[in-house]
């Protein structure tokens, strides 16, 4: 290769670096005048969006009694095997019963540590017991901590910035030991 052809060579290449170089730093310089994301969170609120799957809770009717009857479609709906129920009868009549129909979940777990967040379960459900909350802090210290047992779940509703139990309910809403969650829904 000739000196003359090996000089074009470099000023193509400094060319294209200096090109690069302009296309990154455009980008860099367009993001510094708009408005920043950045919260103070857990002082200040969080903007979290509706559809965001965090962990579940297990809902109740108008009366306060438990919608899961134990049906196992969630259980077996999960890609994870992280639901572990155990089902039981209960024969008494419906103003004394514990869940809406003669069967309940007198076990009701979910493992996060297994949990990948599909949401199987929550469209397996054929009475809306089980959904997705928007709680998104699990850290603990150990792997037991992450299964989260019935009274847990049950509980987890109310922490949920935009329910507030009736007269019905109020004795589970209780339950929750937590805070509400400081989010706000977009
Ligand atoms: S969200 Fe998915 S992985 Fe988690 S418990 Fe439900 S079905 Fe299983
Ligand atoms: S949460 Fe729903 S799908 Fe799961 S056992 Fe209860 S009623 Fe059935």
């Amino acid at each position: 290769m000739s000196i003359l052809a090996e000089i074009v060579n470099a000023v193509k290449e400094v060319v294209d670096v200096a090109r690069s170089t302009a296309q990154g730093m455009s980008v860099t310089l367009s993001h510094i005048p708009t408005r920043k994301e950045t919260v103070c969170y857990p002082d200040e609120p969080v903007n979290i969006y509706r559809r965001f799957r965090g962990e579940h809770f297990l809902d109740v009717n108008e009366d306060g009694k438990e919608k899961c009857v134990s049906c196992f479609l969630c259980a077996a709906a999960c890609p994870a095997d992280a639901i572990y129920i155990e089902g039981a009868e209960d024969s008494r009549p419906y103003a004394e019963r514990i869940s809406q129909d003669h069967r309940y979940a007198k076990v009701y777990q979910i493992d996060y540590g297994r949990c990948i967040l599909c949401g199987f379960c929550v469209d397996a459900c054929p009475t809306d017991a089980i959904n997705h909350g928007h709680n998104f802090e699990w850290a603990v210290y150990t792997p037991g901590e992450l299964v989260k047992d019935k009274k847990y779940l049950l509980a987890n509703k109310w922490r949920e910035p935009d329910v507030t139990p009736n007269e019905n309910q109020r004795h589970l809403a209780q339950l929750q030991k937590q805070d509400k969650l400081n989010i706000v829904l977009k």
